[in-house]
């Protein structure tokens, strides 16, 4: 299976378990940003998770969350950021919180006064990061991607899913700390599983000292590899913006091709609605495989799929929170 559609596979099982806010693809690194990708990322909430998906549907730009802009008084939006804050991404950050229904902004003598409509909760209890590697036999990076996620500990616990049998080699090539689920494909034994996955638990994982300082990874030379120690008040923030970012854009990243090739999966079997190419016989990845260049292609219109209604009732994300103001559609949806 490839990895793309594995990785998909269990996002919907993982979904079907009701196992928090669950997303892809998203950088997890401090000091070098985008210099680790992980693959899923599951946030669990807190008690205070409802009121923060009052808010918004959108991710909130941690410079807002950070400002002083508070929920009393407005203030002017040019005093409530920090000297550390550039002047330019405090406007946007201001500009993005009041289209997204955080701040609400009035207009006094020419100067523009903002007031967050709410407080912002402390919504986050832990994160998990899950590796996917459905072919232990082809595994790239892998070690040293795992490495750098223990070793920064910004995640509270590191997870590696494959459908391989796991070896003892592997187990003592995988650092210690990460867990390992092997994924098989042959089904549930909960009868109430939509999907037909199930997860067997070859190593619990450790939890990772998210409150200690960190040493990322960064360059490798010959010999010597450069690090940087990435402070707990950095990671906290990281964290936080790692956590609004999955909250705003989910798993359901993807899209359905224009092809008649495709018959979308039934949500109710699968657990979601996945782009399966019948001509290939499995779930594919539209943006890489499909076009004119796949000699299966045969042009038609792309089904009709809306997503992001399925997430909002499958999911604990709100689309239209109530009293905030409407998601306009496709805005920032892959952002
Ligand atoms: S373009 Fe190719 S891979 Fe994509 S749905 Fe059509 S036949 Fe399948």
């Amino acid at each position: 299976m490839s990895e793309f559609a594995f990785e998909l596979e269990l996002c919907a099982h993982l979904e079907s378990r009701n196992e928090g806010i669950l997303a892809r693809q998203l950088g997890a690194s401090v000091a070098d940003p985008g210099g680790r990708i992980l693959d899923v990322v599951r946030i669990e909430p807190t008690s205070s998770f409802e009121e923060r998906a009052a808010i918004t549907c959108e991710a909130i730009p941690d410079a807002a969350i950070e400002s002083d802009v508070g929920t009393g008084r407005t203030r002017y939006w040019k005093e409530a950021f920090g000297d550390d804050c550039h002047p330019d991404h405090a406007r946007r950050a201001t500009e993005r919180a009041c289209e997204i229904g955080f701040f609400e902004s009035e207009r006094r003598n020419g100067r523009e006064y903002v007031r967050q409509v709410a407080r912002y909760p402390e919504w986050v209890d832990r994160i998990v990061g899950i590796e996917n590697k459905p072919d232990l036999g082809r595994p790239g990076n892998l070690e040293s991607q795992l490495r750098t996620d223990v070793c920064l500990a910004l995640v509270d616990e590191a997870i590696l899913a494959t459908e391989s049998y796991v070896t003892r080699a592997h187990l003592n090539r995988i650092p210690k700390e990460v867990g390992i689920w092997r994924v098989h494909h042959e089904g549930s034994a909960d009868p109430d599983d939509e999907s037909a996955i199930r997860i067997e638990v070859v190593r619990e994982p450790t939890p990772l000292p998210v409150d200690e300082p960190g040493i990322e990874p960064l360059e490798s030379h010959p010999g010597r590899t450069e690090v940087a120690v990435v402070s707990p008040a950095k990671k906290a923030r990281t964290r936080r913006r790692l956590a609004e970012r999955a909250y705003g854009k989910g798993w359901r990243t993807y899209e359905f091709p224009a092809c008649a090739a495709c018959f979308p999966t039934d949500v109710d079997d699968r657990g979601a609605t996945l782009p399966h190419c019948d001509w290939n016989d499995r779930i594919v990845d539209v943006a890489a495989e499909c076009g004119p260049a796949c000699p299966g292609y045969d042009p038609a219109d792309a089904p009709t799929v809306d997503l992001e209604a399925e997430r909002d009732r499958r999911t604990p994300w709100q689309a239209n929170p109530d009293g905030r103001r409407r998601r306009q559609s496709g805005l920032d949806r892959f952002g």
